[in-house]
């Protein structure tokens, strides 16, 4: 892992010197191997020779298309209608959704391949409604197909922006799925809020570098956090979409799902694109729903760098991908 992370440090500094960025991480080979085994690409056909893919081997996946620092009206609209292109192809692919009446959890679309969007990149720090509204039309597009849509959650500061927005467009597409984070002190009690009936809510540990006032900061404290949501969201009646690569956290879910009485048809693990991909394939033996988190998009480098640069842990969690399975 030290050997790994010392290769990927090399990377980042290389870049962090280079004005040509993309086409310097493009040429080494190390590095390119690194972008490809976590990225899945720069455009729609990437994408979907990705899902297939991964289709293919039983799995299912959400998509998100890269898209970084939108700070104009055209550039949101441009990520806008990069999603409505992949919905297009997805619906042609037949790569979409079905829905899954569970006892517990309402009825759920459980898509072979949904789409997964940050409202930053659609212009949620300049213009909240013009974000809501490229959303809108890109739910509305995943709903024309069969298909959901799940919206990132980014920093702290945006959290009550995107759980409002999130409220408006379950209006009219009560499939659309929310994303908190285990490390915000808030979660828990977003959690008993949004544990209601058809509510899609992906839980993770959080990956952005947080206040002390708003986050708890030692691992353990996170852990135990994710575990008293994991608790609230399995009692509740939404579906839980559960995504982490923590061995702990999963055999937790796994004595979680039977205490609480949830066949795998009403509750799915996530994980990202190239990290743990046995694991994920060892779930999915087991009759698990797993979805993968499949990032793709010119802007690539962006993602891999900010994953890197928000936390010292995120440099362990990639390097640890490149040595581990
Ligand atoms: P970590 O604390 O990173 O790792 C715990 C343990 O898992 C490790 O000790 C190790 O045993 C194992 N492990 C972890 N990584 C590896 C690896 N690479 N190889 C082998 N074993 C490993 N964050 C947000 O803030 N907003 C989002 O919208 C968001 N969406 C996400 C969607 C998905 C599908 C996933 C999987 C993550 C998402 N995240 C998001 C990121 C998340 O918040 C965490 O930063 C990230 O998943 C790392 O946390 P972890 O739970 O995997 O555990």
């Amino acid at each position: 892992a030290r050997y790994a992370a010392l290769m990927l440090r090399s990377v980042i500094l290389a870049a962090a010197r280079s004005q040509k960025v993309e086409h310097l991480v493009e040429t080494a080979p190390i590095s390119r191997d690194v972008v490809r085994r976590f990225v899945a690409g720069t455009g729609t056909a990437d994408a979907l020779a990705a899902t297939r893919q991964l289709a293919d081997a039983g799995l299912t996946i959400t998509l998100d298309n890269l898209g970084e620092d939108t700070l104009t009206a055209d550039q949101a609209n441009a990520t806008k209608e990069a999603y409505l292109e992949l919905l297009a192809e997805l619906g042609r692919a037949g790569l979409t959704g079905r829905a899954v009446p569970g006892e517990q959890t309402g009825e759920v679309t459980v898509a072979t391949a949904e789409v997964s969007l940050k409202l930053s990149a659609l212009g949620q720090a300049f213009d909240e409604q013009l974000a809501e509204k490229n959303a809108r039309e890109i739910c509305e597009a995943a709903a024309a197909i069969g298909t959901t849509v799940t919206l990132d959650m980014e920093d702290h500061t945006t959290t009550d922006s995107t759980l409002d927005i999130l409220a408006r467009l379950r209006r009219d597409h009560p499939g659309t799925g929310a994303v908190l984070q285990a490390y915000l002190r808030r979660t828990e009690s977003d959690c008993r809020e949004l544990a209601t009936a058809g509510s899609r809510v992906r839980l993770c540990k959080g990956a952005y570098k947080e206040p002390e006032h708003v986050a708890y900061q030692a691992p353990l404290e996170v852990d135990k956090s994710y575990v008293r949501c994991m608790n609230i969201l399995m009692a509740g009646e939404g579906y839980p979409m559960l995504a982490t690569h923590d061995p702990r956290l999963i055999a937790i879910a796994q004595d979680r799902a039977k205490w609480f009485d949830r066949s795998p048809a009403e509750f799915e693990f996530q994980m990202l694109y190239g990290i743990r991909p046995d694991e994920q394939a060892r779930l999915a033996r087991a009759g698990h729903t797993v979805r993968v988190y499949v990032p793709y998009g010119t802007e690539w480098y962006g993602y891999l760098m900010r994953r890197l640069a928000e936390r010292p842990a995120n440099l362990t969690f990639f390097a640890r991908a490149l040595v581990s399975k």
